[in-house]
């Protein structure tokens, strides 16, 4: 059967915000879409594809992406490669893609960390996989302590002045390591453009806002992860553990997470999401944009639903201050 082509919806820039990152020119969108997950080999492309073509018809234009993304790795940014090969490439210059390294990727000494090789080898991979002649960001995806730091952030810098990537930014780093970085990103004309680590209702730590405080403060903006604590934060946990899920799957999210304090906790943030009118996957996020210091949250989806459910967020991101309250008392752990 030949399939209809792809034309994204004629009005998608019109329901979504667009936030600067930092002091830079660059706008991203509020919710981007993270491939960490559901977007490898395990995953039908079809299903793929339905999930990317709806983010962009709703105007998500930034799609996150690693070296390591599958499972298996490499596998996310190939379906990606795919997606641009059969329907986004016209597109190109609307998309606002990234890419990291800093996770295991290959065997031996050259397939992890933050050296100089790794960097420019696994950016050159991802750019095979993603049928790509650049990407918009390239993240060193973790501080490594025992390269030097001006090692990695050189590589970034030179693969910025290669064309490989436009903008270059952190995830993860230390709050001492990350204020280093940015001097000496701004003093080689390649400032950060953002700073990637998790921030959600259960993951705001006094460290956590400092480290979006300190990107704001170098001009960097500030772009979250796991904004659902992957899949902790929806409705997907309050009756059971579902055999699709994540948690069944048990990779990175551990039935040990889901104690009896933590499922009163989320049945009780629910409540209140309810009274909002919000399902507790919309509150999780509305809350997380309700601070203007985040430029972005970037949400993993396994289906087409869950990110229709997850763009609704969108319609409230106002709390009262009372909410705000409210959700303070009933998350403090
Ligand atoms: P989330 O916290 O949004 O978790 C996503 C999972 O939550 C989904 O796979 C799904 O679980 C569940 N879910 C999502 N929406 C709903 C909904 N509306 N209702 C019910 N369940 C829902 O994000 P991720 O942990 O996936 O992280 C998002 C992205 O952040 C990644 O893809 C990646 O791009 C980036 N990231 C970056 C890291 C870094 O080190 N820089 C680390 C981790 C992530 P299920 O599969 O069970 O359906």
């Amino acid at each position: 059967m030949i399939e209809p082509i792809y034309s994204p919806a004629p009005d998608r820039y019109d329901a979504m915000e667009y936030r600067r990152c930092g002091r830079s020119g660059i706008r991203i969108p509020v919710l981007a879409l993270g491939m960490w997950h559901n977007f490898g080999a395990l995953k039908p492309f079809q299903e793929i594809k339905a999930m990317a073509h709806r983010a962009f018809d709703k105007g998500i234009c930034h799609f996150d992406l690693a070296n390591n993304y599958g499972p298996p790795f490499g596998t996310a940014e190939e379906n990606f490669g795919l997606l641009m090969e059969r329907s986004l490439r016209p597109y190109r210059d609307e998309l606002f893609i990234s890419s990291k390294a800093g996770y295991d990727m290959w065997p031996g000494p050259y397939g992890n960390w933050g050296s100089r090789k790794y960097l420019m080898a696994s950016l050159d991979q991802s750019l095979k996989r993603m049928r790509l002649d650049y990407v918009d960001i390239f993240y060193s995806h973790r501080y490594d302590p025992e390269t030097p730091l001006e090692e990695t952030l050189h590589a970034l810098v030179d693969i910025v002045r290669q064309g490989k990537a436009l903008y270059v930014g952190l995830s993860r780093y230390p709050a001492e390591q990350a204020e280093k970085a940015y001097r000496y990103l701004r003093e080689h004309d390649v400032p950060c453009l953002l700073y990637q680590d998790r921030f959600n209702i259960l993951d705001r730590t006094p460290q956590k806002k400092g480290l979006i405080d300190l990107a704001a403060g170098n001009g960097a903006g500030f772009i979250s992860f796991s904004p659902l604590q992957q899949g902790l934060l929806t409705g997907r946990y309050l009756n059971g553990i579902p055999a699709d899920s994540r948690m069944a799957r048990g990779t990175s999210l551990k039935e040990e997470t889901l104690t009896p304090a933590m499922l009163q906790m989320l049945r009780s943030l629910n409540d209140l999401a309810r009274k909002r009118g919000q399902s507790l996957a919309q509150m999780a996020l509305a809350w997380i944009l309700q601070d203007p210091r985040v430029t972005s949250v970037i949400i993993g989806a396994s289906s087409v639903a869950q990110l229709d459910d997850n763009l609704k967020s969108l319609d409230n991101v106002h709390f009262s201050s009372e909410e705000l309250r409210i959700i303070d008392e009933r998350s403090a752990i």
